[in-house]
C-alpha cells in the first residue's frame, strides 16, 4: 500500500472525502505534494503559519531545544526556560492585566482551562458564548460551539450554557450576576469572518464589568496579527479578562494558553490543589518554537504589513467581480487576511475550491477551503509573510477557475 492508502485505512478519519494530498515539503508560502506539484497555501494550516513554513530562525530554535532537553516533566513543576521566556515575552506584549500565561497543548484545551478557571474565580455556573462560534472539539469548547448540526450527536453536554446571537445589542441583557463568563471570538472565524461593531464589543465588555463576569476572547485564530494588529482587541479599545490562544502560537509546534491576571489565575492552584493539569501544555520544544516564531513576527515587522496585502487581496478580487453575470456573483468579507469569498451555495464553492488544488497551470496550483460553519465561503488566510506577487497570482487562479465554471 502507498501512503495514501494506508493514511485511508489506518488513519483515524475525521470525513468521508479528506483532501489526502502528501505534502512532502514546505517552504514560506508554498506547500509541495509528492509528485512535486506545487501549491500557493492560502491557508497556513488554518492560521498557524502566520510566518511562514521553515523559517530559519524557529528551525534552529527547535534543534537547539531538542539537543538540552524535550519532555522532562508534567506542566507547572518545573521551571523551564524557554516557557518562562515565551510567558514574559507575551505578558510584555498585552496588557498590564494579562500577565499569567497558563501553556496548554492545543487551542481547545485553552477553552477548556478557561472554562473551569472563570467558574472557580466567580464561585458562578453559566456560560455564555454565541451562535456560529468555534472554540474547539473537546466536550466542554463542544458545549459552547454555536452550531446545533455539530453539537447534537454529542448530548449530554454541559449544562448551563446559554448561546446569545453574535453581534446583537438586545441579547447582551441575558448577562447576569449569575454568569461566570462570556466567550467570544474577537473576530468570528469558522462563521466565515464576521467582524462585531466596536459599539457591541465595548458594551458586552461593560455588561460583563457591571455583573462581575470574565470576558473570555478567543484569539486563536485571529491572534498573532492576523486581523492587522498584534492582537484583535487592539482595534475594539477593549481588554479581555482571560484570552485564547492557540495556533501561531507554537511557530508551527503544538502549543495553546489561555492568559489572565495572576490574581485571577492563581485560583487554579488551590482549593483544589491542581485545579488544572496536563502533561504537555508549554512543551519546551513547542514554547522555543512559539517563543523564536514570535520575535520574527515582531522584527520582520510583519503584522505591519497585513493591511496592505488584504487591500491587494480585495483590489485584485473586487475590481473583477463586477464583471460576473448575475448567474456568478459572489460577496467578499474580510478582516486582514482573514478573507471569505461568499458563493451562493456549498456545491459551487467546493467546485472551485477542487478547481484550483487540482490545477496545474504552470505547475502551479492554489491550497484552500471552507469554512466549518459557512460551506459557501472560500477561505484565504494565507501566512503572513505571503507575497504581492504571490497574492496576485492566487487572485488570478481564483478568477480563471471562477469565470471558467
Ligand atoms: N478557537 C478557535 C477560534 C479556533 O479556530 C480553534 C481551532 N480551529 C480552536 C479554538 C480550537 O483549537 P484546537 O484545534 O487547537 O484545539
Amino acid at each position: 500500500m502507498n501512503n495514501r492508502e494506508l493514511f485511508l485505512s489506518h488513519v483515524g478519519q475525521t470525513s468521508t472525502a479528506p483532501l489526502a494530498l502528501e505534502i512532502i515539503r514546505a517552504y514560506g508560502c508554498r506547500l509541495v505534494d509528492v509528485t512535486e506539484k506545487e501549491y500557493i497555501d492560502l491557508i497556513g494550516g488554518i492560521s498557524v503559519c502566520n510566518i511562514g513554513h521553515g523559517h530559519p530562525k524557529v528551525i534552529a530554535a527547535i534543534k537547539q531545544q531538542v539537543d538540552q532537553y524535550m519532555h522532562i516533566m508534567v506542566y507547572g513543576e518545573l521551571v523551564q526556560s524557554p516557557q518562562v521566556q515565551y510567558a514574559q515575552m507575551l505578558s510584555s506584549y498585552l496588557p498590564n492585566s494579562l500577565n499569567a500565561v497558563f501553556f496548554t497543548a492545543s487551542g481547545s484545551e485553552a477553552t477548556e482551562g478557561a472554562m473551569k478557571l472563570s467558574k472557580r474565580y466567580t464561585n458562578r455556573t453559566q456560560i455564555v458564548s454565541f451562535k456560529h462560534s468555534y472554540h474547539g472539539s473537546t466536550q466542554g469548547a463542544l458545549s459552547i460551539m454555536g452550531d446545533e448540526y455539530w453539537r447534537n450527536a454529542f448530548r449530554p453536554l454541559l449544562p448551563d450554557i446559554l448561546q446569545l446571537r453574535y453581534n446583537s445589542m438586545e441579547d447582551l441583557e441575558q448577562i447576569t450576576t449569575r454568569t461566570a463568563c462570556v466567550i467570544a471570538e474577537t473576530i468570528q472565524a469558522e462563521a466565515g469572518v464576521i467582524v462585531p461593531s466596536k459599539a457591541w464589543l465595548k458594551a458586552l465588555r461593560d455588561k460583563c464589568t457591571q455583573t462581575g463576569t470574565l470576558l473570555v476572547l478567543d484569539e486563536i485564530q485571529c491572534g498573532f496579527g492576523r486581523n492587522g494588529s498584534l492582537w484583535a482587541f487592539e482595534q475594539f479599545d477593549i481588554v479581555p479578562d482571560i484570552l485564547l490562544l492557540g495556533k501561531a502560537l507554537g511557530g508551527g509546534m503544538p502549543l495553546g494558553a489561555f492568559v489572565a491576571d495572576k490574581k485571577i489565575m492563581d485560583s487554579l492552584s488551590h482549593n483544589p490543589v491542581l485545579g488544572h493539569i496536563n502533561t504537555f501544555g508549554g512543551h519546551p520544544v513547542c514554547c522555543a518554537a512559539g517563543l523564536a516564531a514570535f520575535r520574527v513576527l515582531l522584527e520582520e515587522n510583519i503584522v505591519e504589513s497585513v493591511n496592505e496585502k488584504e487591500r491587494l487581496f480585495i483590489h485584485a478580487l473586487s475590481s473583477w467581480m463586477h464583471e460576473l453575470p448575475a448567474s456568478k456573483k459572489i460577496s467578499i468579507r474580510s478582516k486582514g487576511l482573514m478573507i471569505a469569498i461568499e458563493f451562493e451555495n456549498f456545491e459551487i464553492n467546493k467546485s472551485v475550491i477542487d478547481a484550483l488544488i487540482a490545477a496545474t497551470d504552470g505547475g502551479l496550483a492554489v491550497f484552500t477551503d471552507w469554512f466549518l460553519f459557512a460551506s459557501n465561503c472560500l477561505r484565504i488566510a494565507p501566512p503572513l509573510t505571503i507575497s504581492d506577487a504571490d497574492i496576485l497570482l492566487a487572485c488570478d487562479r481564483i478568477k480563471q477557475v471562477i469565470s471558467s465554471m
